[in-house]
């Protein structure tokens, strides 16, 4: 009797265990189900009595304005479910660890840093992405001081920076496992910004670099800072000063994020983010070097009108459909207006083969 009722008991517990043991490996895959990307920190440099770099026209302030909110519409246009925080909205300024403060206290998933360039040479032209980290060369070095010396600005940025001189050399060994849990995955998103910037908007590649930036140094999430060109240079500074080429850039980091995202929730075990990508077929009917503005003809004379940005040009179509003979029915409508209008396809907003749409679409 006695022994029968140590068996149960030994048993009771055996079975109350194996129910923790399965309770928790449960919460866990459940948890990670949950680890979606959430939150963005939009950080726009310098501002208010700090004007950043200073082309022959324009401010580095103003333009990093510009194309952070525009990529910040973007976000709340196309990734409703994703948060954006901006460290600034509008000219003020803002001290360089209270902008790492504001990623951190929103828990952000992802952190940008969005600059212009300068250097006294003026023939130097090109976007390059910075992650965290020791410089290579000098160049990287001397593009972090320029950031870095904004805290000379803020009256007691020798405590607040725990004695760190933005123009010594010395101070950047500070810097050197930083950031490192981050690295992979800063460096990830940066190559998917470069890789945007050269391939889609025609930009020329610095390439992915590592500097000690001490806007990146306090951020507890991947994190990069963005130079978008050169203000040093005329032609590049025409083109950020531009309403298009704002848009192409704030365009560009819009799908790298839109990636990075879809990265981050599919190594999170979120599959639904495959299916929601589905093949769309639209009708193409214009394209253009340059944005077409809100009352161009093609509005007036198609339903839907829908743009998209391809190869460093705008380009429009009408309709949309899953279904490849429908879209075939809607081209022929098209061609007693534009004879020349083709069918297009996409996988999401990413332009595909029609080759490729019918393979998966099988
Ligand atoms: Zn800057």
């Amino acid at each position: 009797m006695t022994i029968y009722y140590c068996n149960t008991r030994k048993h009771a517990l055996n079975l109350f265990s194996v129910l923790v043991l399965f309770l928790m490996s449960w919460s866990i895959v459940n948890g990670q189900e949950k680890i979606r990307f959430k939150t963005v920190v939009i950080d726009p440099g310098h501002g208010g009595k700090d004007s950043g770099a200073q082309g022959s026209k324009a401010n580095e302030k103003d333009i990093v304005l510009n194309v952070a909110l525009k990529l910040g519409e973007y976000i709340n246009e196309h990734l409703p479910e994703v948060k954006v925080v901006y460290t600034r909205d509008k000219d003020v300024f803002i001290p360089l660890d209270r902008r790492a403060e504001i990623a951190n206290e929103n828990k952000a998933d992802l952190f940008i840093s969005i600059h212009a360039n300068y250097i006294s040479k003026p023939s130097v032209y090109g976007a390059e992405t910075f992650v965290l980290g020791n410089h290579r060369t000098n160049e990287q070095l001397e593009v972090a001081k320029q950031e870095n010396s904004v805290i000379l600005y803020e009256e007691d940025y020798s405590v607040k920076y725990e004695g760190f001189d933005p123009n010594s050399s010395e101070s950047y060994i500070m810097f050197q496992l930083m950031q490192f849990a981050f690295l992979d995955q800063s460096q990830n998103l940066a190559g998917i910004v470069q890789d945007q910037f050269t391939n889609r908007v025609g930009r020329k590649n610095r390439g992915v670099k590592q500097a000690g930036f001490l806007v990146l140094r306090k951020t507890s999430m991947p994190s990069i800072l963005v130079e978008l060109g050169f203000l040093s240079n005329k032609v590049e500074e025409k083109f950020m000063i531009s309403e298009e080429g704002q848009t192409y850039l704030a365009s560009a980091l819009f799908r790298s994020v839109r990636d990075y995202k879809t990265q981050f929730e599919l190594n999170n075990g979120i599959e639904e983010v495959k299916k929601k990508e589905k093949v769309t077929y639209r009708v193409q009917v214009a394209s253009s070097p340059k944005k077409l503005s809100d009352n161009a003809r093609v509005y007036s004379q198609f339903p839907n009108v829908w743009e998209y940005i391809e190869n460093n040009k705008f380009k429009y179509t009408t309709g949309e459909t899953s279904d490849y003979n429908e879209i075939l029915k809607i081209q022929d409508d098209v061609r007693t207006k534009i004879a020349d209008a083709f069918v297009v396809a996409f996988l999401g907003e990413e332009r595909i083969s029609l080759d490729k749409a019918q393979t998966i679409t099988k």
